[in-house]
């Protein structure tokens, strides 16, 4: 009786799929329906013009499935890493099929890599991501289409610069050189400004797309092992197996990025947590140590009568609460001093660089900003806004206030209670005596 659950369930799944009536697709804004079948009609009506023009050899169809093969083993044997990846990050961006799509520009008339990439989306889709993550269709079509997009773009680079394929690059000199090169830049762009219209109308931000600069040495990687793959295939087809293990190495490497952010990150604010700032002040008190002028500041925030806001608004708003404050810090305070959660309502900031004067100041804007604060959240019904915050904050500065880590958090805590029991929504200076 298990067994047929999952089977009942994919074939509602199917069938929901094969009825437009009953499409996700429907609910989503307008705009993004629209970008969708934009970008859907380029995709179609690239590939059957292309399709019709371009001649399709049988070499070509041997590298086709030599493309595609490969794709689908590289995904099976990284589905367990995939899986973990998908639990401690939703980055979306991370996607490693582009070494044979961009392979197949290299080497394939455009409408059989429109066929590729159907092939690998379709595995991806149905085999890998399914159980990992449901992923409705209309996004995965979004997806693979952006992709078929993003192909012709480079492939009507090479065609226009007269190297249409890595054939005729390997005797072509520089001008082979310069054309895959500037096919892999455009392909780079395009890619990234195509799906930027579907991230602004859904929910993610342009900044957490853009991400860092490892995401993007990422997608510069994996065009490269594209073009090596291409050569490897016009030269020497039957060594083109070796780029999966570095391709397998390449996917651990991002999971190893991606867990080493979570393990650091308070996940209710985007914040640190406690493990990722203590690793943070620690560094910064070496730093601290090696010259003798050196100074840093240490802040203790804690809200307020916060268990009020939870016990008349409810938890959840309480937790709109916490990350409206979490923002608020971080735009009170520079780039590179960190913020973090050590959980509950208590908020911690290192203030590198900077005098006992200064770090008073930042404590006192801070504290302003949270009390002209004014959050809104819906209740299920109306729109409510929750407005006479405050927080008490306690500050302890290096090294008159202590010389260790916890030494400082202790004396910024001490002060803290002082703030709290002189009557709250003030700053008190741990390192001055009481
Ligand atoms: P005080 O002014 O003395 O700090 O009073 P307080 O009510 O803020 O202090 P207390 O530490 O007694 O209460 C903190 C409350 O924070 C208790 C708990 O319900 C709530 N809290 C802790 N973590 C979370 C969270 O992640 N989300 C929400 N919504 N509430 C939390
Ligand atoms: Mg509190
Ligand atoms: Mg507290």
């Amino acid at each position: 009786m298990d067994g047929a659950r999952p089977a009942e369930r994919r074939s509602a799944r199917i069938r929901g799929a094969l009825n437009p009536a009953r499409w996700t697709l429907w609910r989503q804004r307008r705009s993004l329906v629209f970008y969708c079948f934009l970008v859907e009609s380029v995709a179609l009506v690239a590939t059957v013009r292309t399709a019709a023009a371009v001649p399709v050899r049988t070499w070509d169809l041997a590298v086709f499935g030599i493309l595609a093969g490969l794709g689908v083993l590289q995904a099976e044997l990284g589905r367990q890493v995939e899986r973990v990846r998908r639990l401690v990050s939703d980055t979306p961006h991370i996607n490693l099929t582009s070494v044979w799509t961009f392979a197949g520009v290299l080497l394939l008339p455009p409408a059989l890599v429109t066929a590729l990439i159907a092939v690998l989306y379709a595995h991806l889709a149905t085999r890998s991501l399914a159980r990992i993550k449901r992923v409705p269709p209309f996004r995965t079509t979004l997806n693979a289409t952006l992709v078929v997009v993003t192909c012709y773009a480079a492939a009507f680079v090479l065609h226009r610069l007269g190297v249409p394929d890595m054939y005729t690059a390997l005797t072509a000199g520089w001008r082979g050189v310069t054309a895959i090169a500037l096919a892999a830049a455009v392909y780079f762009l395009v890619a990234a400004i195509t799906i930027l219209p579907a991230l602004t109308i859904t929910t993610r931000s342009v900044k957490a797309f853009f991400g860092g600069l490892g995401d993007n040495l990422l997608e510069v990687a994996t065009l490269c092992l594209g073009l090596l793959t291409a050569l490897t295939l016009a030269t020497l087809p039957a060594l083109a197996v070796a780029i999966v293990p570095p391709l397998l190495v390449l996917h651990r490497a991002v999971l190893i990025k991606q867990l080493e952010i979570a393990a650091t990150t308070d996940e209710k604010t985007g914040l640190f947590n406690t493990t990722g700032w203590h690793l943070l002040a620690s560094r910064e008190l070496a730093r601290a140590q090696r010259s003798t002028r050196s100074t840093f500041g240490v802040l203790m925030i804690d809200l307020d009568h916060f268990k009020l806001i939870n016990d008349e608004h409810g938890h959840l708003a309480g937790d709109a609460v916490l990350r409206a404050v979490a923002a608020t810090i971080k735009s009170a305070v520079r780039d590179y001093d960190s913020v973090g959660r050590f959980g509950g309502e208590e908020f911690v900031v290192l203030l590198p660089d900077i005098g006992p004067a200064a770090v008073l100041a930042v404590a006192e804007r801070i504290r302003s900003a949270i009390e002209t604060l004014k959050v809104e959240y819906s209740d299920g019904t109306a729109s409510r806004v929750i407005a006479d915050l405050s927080a008490s904050i306690g500050v302890a500065t290096y090294p008159d206030g202590g010389t260790a880590v916890d030494r400082l958090l202790q004396a910024a805590d001490q002060a803290l209670y002082r703030a709290k029991d002189a009557g709250r929504n003030q700053v008190v200076d741990g390192t001055a005596p009481a």
